[in-house]
């Protein structure tokens, strides 16, 4: 369908855009974004914030799945027990002893392996250990035998097995959580965006100098110091609380967004009344991403 994109102007072809981005729940759609401009905003503002540790952790939390049908795993990464072995969080957080074989030479002249493995996985003794083991003697005794260093490994490990010491430290594995600024700032701004083009059609695109500025925000990704977006909750929260939703709340030129608890204001009409919605019309959207419905309405906030 050719149509005429709000991002690049240009009359062409154009491909469904999801204002709220489907990763987190998203299903109210225009379609009036050129397949270039949709895929430059997936990649540079959509996919950013998508894909940072705060949004992963709401997503993995409230089980929202991505186009792809999977829920992001916040926690990857390494950690380490009590006593410096290293751990990874299966998916129900239960810290797993990844394997690792530590080879020292000892004052005799023979070799001392150390092998630790994670109590669930004892096949990794088996497999990794013989590997290990194996390669160990062969390196002492190069003229043995395949054979005869399969059967000494064999017997060493049994050996081992029999003086395995359990241990039960406890691990910890640490996170960073940052909340990147930028990202979320264009985010919040394309939204606005996209929502104002929604209520009041390509004459707000094409005429109002405070949408020019949120387009060029959008297209070059870079929102300092065009764009007025204000952090702030104000009386937003307690107008409509935080349930399983996300909110945009337009009130004369404002758009308050609120993804996961997250709110910011941004300004998308600074002076042309055409462009804005009085205290008595506020509209409200709704959008729950548990089941990915949304609600439009007319509210009155004076
Ligand atoms: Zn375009």
């Amino acid at each position: 369908m050719n149509n005429r994109c709000i991002f690049c102007l240009k009359k062409t072809a154009c491909s469904t855009e999801h204002i709220i981005p489907e990763s987190i729940g998203g299903s109210m759609t225009i379609k009036s974004v050129c397949v270039n401009c949709n895929s430059q905003i997936g990649s540079n503002i959509d996919g950013p914030f998508i894909n940072s540790f705060y949004v992963s952790l709401q997503r993995s939390a409230f089980d929202i799945k991505g186009k792809s049908g999977g829920v992001p795993k916040p926690f990857g990464g390494v950690g380490l027990t009590t006593e410096g072995c290293k751990v990874r969080l299966d998916d129900d957080l239960t810290p797993i002893v990844l394997p690792s074989v530590e080879e020292t030479n000892t004052a005799d002249g023979g070799i001392l392996l150390k092998m630790v493995f994670d109590k669930s996985d004892e096949s990794c003794l088996s497999k990794e250990g013989l590997k290990k083991v194996s390669r160990t003697l062969k390196k002492m005794y190069p003229d043995m035998a395949d054979v005869e260093i399969k059967s000494k490994a064999e017997s060493i490990l049994e050996k081992a097995y029999k003086q395995m010491i359990e241990s039960t430290s406890s691990a910890t594995c640490k996170y960073q959580f940052t909340i990147d600024i930028a990202v979320m700032r264009l985010e919040y701004i394309k939204i606005a965006y996209e929502i104002a083009f929604y209520l009041f059609g390509y004459d707000y695109v094409e005429q109002s100098s405070t949408a020019l500025t949120l387009r060029q925000a959008v297209n070059e990704h870079q929102t300092e110091p065009l764009v007025q977006v204000t952090l702030s909750p104000d009386r937003m929260n307690e107008l409509f609380p935080e349930s399983d939703n996300h909110i945009v709340v337009v009130l004369n030129g404002n758009a308050y967004v609120r993804l996961f608890g997250l709110p910011a204001l941004v300004l998308f009409e600074e002076s042309d009344a055409r462009f804005m919605c009085p205290v008595d019309k506020a509209r409200v959207f709704s959008f729950n991403f548990k089941d990915r419905t949304y609600t439009e309405e007319s509210f009155a906030l004076g």
